[in-house]
């Protein structure tokens, strides 16, 4: 009998390359899926017919314990949130209820339903936010700067414990910013990709940012996942950095996009208040020794590979687009 394993925000960038991971693995998956009159499946279309959707909300704990009661999973993923920086700023009382106690929920109906079930929690650098000590790693102290971050901290600490209290076996990987082709179009690294690609093609003239002094830890979620399956398969439960060790400017991510489409980036980025941040998180880098360590996970994809794969993927996408404007 192959291994269920549910997983939440499965429409979402990493949700789906873990469904991608898990079906290569043999398992059943099963998506949570809140009811709306449009979800968007793009992310999941090549592989949608093999997973089974349930509807669910992290708003809502009796439709996740019913959910769990239906399908039985062994293994469960909560990747579902409000996700966006930015938007947490304008929505935090929504962030909280989703980002924050949408965790406590799902813990909960394990508990009630199936305590032997194995969570996964995803956490983030974000509660890393004023950073205490450089590197982060698993010890390093928490200063949240953002609604987002604060709720995502508290769905670290619940977890933590939830695993306490009731021995359940949940973990929580503090993933730093990963990203990729499937990344949403607001995330920084996506909208210089797509802008930088859209003004090759002739589609666009400037490319508006906040701050370019900003410095990330960026990997490549395809990479991440493969981190999340591994903490399920331990012995015991426990948190995780994963991360690539190194940390980039803004500028620097839009240098190497810029470069590969033979422009330079100066020509082309305008600052815009409007994307800047009533308070910002100014460095990240993450310290990946244990994952590595305990795991025995290992990145795959560095930084420039990062940037032009998504790059190429962007150009490939608008002149898909192009085409079919133009009929040919
Ligand atoms: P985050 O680390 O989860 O907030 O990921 P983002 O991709 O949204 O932002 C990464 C960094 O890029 C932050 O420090 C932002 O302030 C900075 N940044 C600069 N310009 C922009 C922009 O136009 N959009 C976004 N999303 N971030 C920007």
């Amino acid at each position: 009998m192959s291994t269920r394993a549910l997983i939440t925000g499965i429409t979402g960038q990493d949700g789906s390359h873990l469904a991608e991971l898990l079906l290569d693995k043999g398992y059943d998956v099963v998506g949570m899926v809140r009811r709306s009159s449009t979800v968007n499946y793009e992310r999941i279309a090549h592989i949608q017919d093999r997973i089974t959707f349930a509807q669910g909300d992290l708003l809502d704990e009796v439709s996740m314990i019913n959910m769990l009661r239906e399908h039985r999973p062994e293994e469960v993923y909560n990747l579902a949130a409000q996700s966006f920086v930015q938007t947490s700023f304008g929505q935090p009382v929504l962030t909280g209820e989703t980002t924050a106690l949408g965790v406590t929920r799902m813990l909960d109906a394990i508990r009630i339903v199936d305590p032997g079930i194995r969570f996964y929690q995803a956490s983030s650098s974000e509660m890393f936010g004023k950073v205490q000590a450089v590197p982060q790693s698993e010890s390093t102290p928490f200063y949240p700067r953002s609604p987002y971050g604060v709720a995502k901290l508290y769905g670290h600490w619940i977890t933590i414990n939830y695993r306490e209290s009731y021995d359940l076996h949940a973990s929580s990987g503090i993933l730093f910013n990963h990203e990729g082709p499937r990344r949403g179009l607001e995330f920084v690294t996506r909208k210089i990709t797509h802008t930088a690609a859209k003004i090759k093609l002739g589609m666009a003239t400037e490319l508006r940012l906040g701050n370019l002094d900003a410095q990330r830890d960026w990997g490549f979620a395809g990479d991440y996942v493969e981190a999340m399956w591994r903490m399920l398969q331990q012995d015991g439960p426990d948190d995780y950095v994963v991360a690539t060790g190194e940390t980039h400017e803004v500028r620097e991510f839009c240098e190497v996009a810029f470069e590969h489409v033979g422009l330079d980036y100066r020509d082309f980025v305008v600052q815009d208040e409007r994307f800047m941040r009533p308070a910002e998180v100014d460095l990240l880098v993450g310290d990946p020794s244990k994952a590595r360590a305990d795991l025995g996970w290992e990145l795959q994809t560095s930084f420039r590979d990062l940037v032009t794969m998504m790059v190429d993927a962007d150009l490939a996408l608008l002149q898909g687009d192009l085409r079919s404007i133009s009929g040919s």
